[in-house]
């Protein structure tokens, strides 16, 4: 476990610069460096400013009052963080309506609100992200209960969360945007799977009932957003200095890890994380949706 985690306070950074931060681990590390002084997400250089150029002692005090608090005023919006970019709508069009399975009953619903996630704005989505989320097991839902207390401390949300008896728990509505995946928020849902990067395809695959709870949240939303049940593909990643992502493009609708979206700051789900298994699962699953239980909706987010 992320001990930084397990110790984590209330950050002072606002809700918008902690949009930009995702799963639980790497959560950690952005709030120990913001305790540690670290400049906001901003580019602006703060040695560049306004230089006095002027001779008469009276004025000249005048001024350096007014330049005093032109400075201040400077430094105050340098401390606001700049909002980052946000994903735009993939060029890869959905496919077609198809039936949609029945979503995973969750064994409780705690929506968090604005503290952790926004309206969408009527963007599609375009990708599902699965995410791990370092964090232990515990016994019956008191994991996720955990972990939505977590989120809702530090601003942070994803749409829903699942542990290894395959509980489910609902935390921000589909037609809102979860602080889960940073520049990808908007266009995005997400699932954060209570385990860890480090595990093993043996050590995933023990864990079948989540598995299966994954892939039948993946065939809900596929089929809901018209996404392929396919690995999806980004391209044109682009970085600001604190290698935040900054632009790219969702090139193949699908399903991504948080890994690939935000490569330099996120490994989860983990590199052994068994894909064949679930997306097939979530194939299966989605093919099965045309008997009783299932519904048509449209692709609209
Ligand atoms: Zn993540």
């Amino acid at each position: 476990m992320d001990k930084r985690a397990a110790s984590i306070r209330r950050p002072r950074r606002s809700a918008s610069a902690l949009a930009a931060a995702g799963c639980v681990v790497a959560l950690a590390a952005a709030i120990a460096s913001t305790q540690g002084g670290e400049p906001r997400w901003s580019d602006a250089n703060p040695d560049r400013g306004p230089r006095s150029a002027v001779s008469s002692p009276g004025l000249r005090a005048a001024v350096e009052s007014s330049s005093e608090r032109t400075a201040e005023s400077a430094r105050e919006a340098r401390r606001r963080p700049r909002p980052l970019p946000r994903a735009r709508p993939s060029a890869d069009p959905p496919g077609p309506a198809r039936p949609v399975p029945a979503p995973p009953v969750p064994a409780f619903e705690v929506l968090l609100g604005d503290c952790c996630s926004e309206p969408r704005g009527g963007l599609p989505v375009d990708a599902i992200v699965l995410h791990a989320t370092e964090l232990p097991d515990e016994p019956g839902t008191r994991d996720l209960r955990r972990l939505a207390r977590f989120f809702a401390r530090s601003a942070l949300a994803t749409h829903v969360a699942n542990d290894a008896a395959g509980n489910s728990s609902r935390m921000v509505g589909d037609d809102r945007l979860a602080y889960h995946a940073t520049y990808w928020n908007p266009t995005t849902v997400g699932i954060e799977q209570m385990g860890y990067s480090s595990r093993t395809q043996a050590q995933w695959r023990e864990r079948r009932t989540q598995l299966e709870s994954t892939a039948r949240w993946v065939a809900y939303w596929a089929r809901t957003y018209r996404i392929p049940i396919r690995r999806c593909e980004v391209a044109g990643l682009r970085y600001n200095k604190r290698k935040r992502v900054v632009a790219g493009d969702i090139v193949k609708r699908g399903v991504c890890s948080h890994s690939e979206l935000d490569p330099r700051n996120r490994d989860d789900p983990g590199p052994s994380y068994p894909w064949a298994h679930v997306l097939a699962r979530a194939r299966a699953v989605a093919r099965g949706a045309s008997g009783s239980g299932t519904v048509m909706r449209d692709a609209s987010p």
